[in-house]
């Protein structure tokens, strides 16, 4: 049976909402990120993009770039209401739906006698109803889905059919393909491979020489546009934590932050264990008096990874206010933002974060 897989994608999401709830920001150059000394980008609307700003880059050089852009911090709980409502629209056309980000999500249509119809509704109707432009691609599979909406941005719809995919493919450079970072794009290159194409003419045998019985084949898989990962949807986002009571209050400052490793460390291992990534890190602390502080940070690329999670955590302690003499009775680490790891990136040569 023919799939047919849609992928959705909002465009410039965070910065959209920022409009679409103050319309004297449209046609302005909206980046919307951390605004401290080392926040960086979340999200950069297509003006600001024009002069060079771009996800992930460091805040105070977006600043450089666009002086006279509007920088606005994230407001996470309102992204998370519109993309609620994304969600239930989307939950109109099919019981899959699995949601990759706040603003992103596929949906299987294999059951609709003419996807291509429905794939043009979404792509007209999700606009209206939560006010936002989106990206859409339908093609046979997740991997093609995703290429399609990709080179339909911004706003537009490209469906790819089964006779359209080695055309497609082949003229696309191959960092484009899952789990071709910039490295392994590198060695790729080193190798006269530049393009989607040039890796299909690459013999089988080849790419097992260079990267392995495993990865050389799903290389060659993708080459082709193979994919057979099922659409899976998606629990409601919950999220998890684990705290300590102390006994006595704690002063000492090393003792928390070996403290806050641990934590992070046992609440990551559940994140594995469902095969989740988390999007925020959450710190809690009650100090002797009582009060209670809780601090969170958004993640640029979610993680289910226990360093990650007990940095940024440690990282929030080391921000906390100056508490005077306080004592601390109890801390505690919480993961937000839960996702499937489904979308985890293929690693041809270790972690991405070193790619
Ligand atoms: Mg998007």
């Amino acid at each position: 049976m023919q799939r047919w897989i849609l992928h959705v994608d909002m465009d410039a999401f965070f910065a959209a909402v920022e409009r679409l709830d103050d319309p004297s920001l449209v046609g302005r150059p909206v980046i919307v990120g951390g605004l401290g000394p080392r926040g960086v980008v979340s999200t950069a609307s297509y003006e600001a993009r024009s002069f060079g700003v771009g996800s992930a880059q460091p805040m105070a050089q977006a600043r450089r770039l666009c002086p006279h852009g509007v920088f606005l911090s994230p407001r996470h709980g309102r992204y998370e209401e519109v993309s609620r409502a994304i969600r239930s629209y989307l939950a109109k056309h099919s019981s899959l739906v699995e949601p990759v980000s706040l603003d992103e999500a596929y949906v299987d249509l294999s059951d609709w006698e003419s996807p291509e119809d429905v794939a043009a509704a979404v792509h007209r109707d999700l606009p209206r109803k939560v006010g936002i432009s989106c990206s859409v691609g339908l093609a046979g599979n997740k991997l093609l889905a995703k290429l399609a909406s990709e080179a339909a941005k911004p706003s537009g719809l490209r469906i790819i059919r089964p006779e359209d995919v080695d055309g497609f493919l082949r003229p696309l450079s191959v960092e484009r393909l899952w789990g071709v970072g910039p490295k392994s794009a590198r060695r790729l290159n080193e190798r006269g491979v530049r393009t989607v194409g040039d890796l299909q003419r690459a013999d089988a045998g080849v790419l097992h020489t260079w990267f392995g019985a495993k990865l050389g084949g799903q290389l060659w898989r993708l080459s082709r546009g193979e994919d057979d990962a099922p659409v899976v949807p998606v629990r409601e986002a919950k999220s998890f934590s684990q705290e300590v009571t102390y006994p006595e209050d704690v002063h000492d400052g090393e003792l928390v932050v070996a403290e806050l490793r641990r934590l992070a460390s046992a609440v990551s291992s559940r994140l594995v264990e469902e095969s989740l990534l988390a999007r925020a890190v959450r710190l809690k602390v009650r100090w002797s008096d009582f009060s209670t502080q809780t601090r969170q940070v958004s993640l640029v690329e979610p993680t289910d990874d226990p360093e990650v999670v007990a940095d940024e955590v440690v990282a929030l302690w080391e921000r906390r206010l100056p508490e005077e003499g306080k004592g601390v009775r109890l801390v505690g680490v919480g993961l937000d933002g839960l996702l499937p790891a489904t979308f985890r990136p293929l690693s041809l040569f270790g972690s991405r974060r070193t790619a």
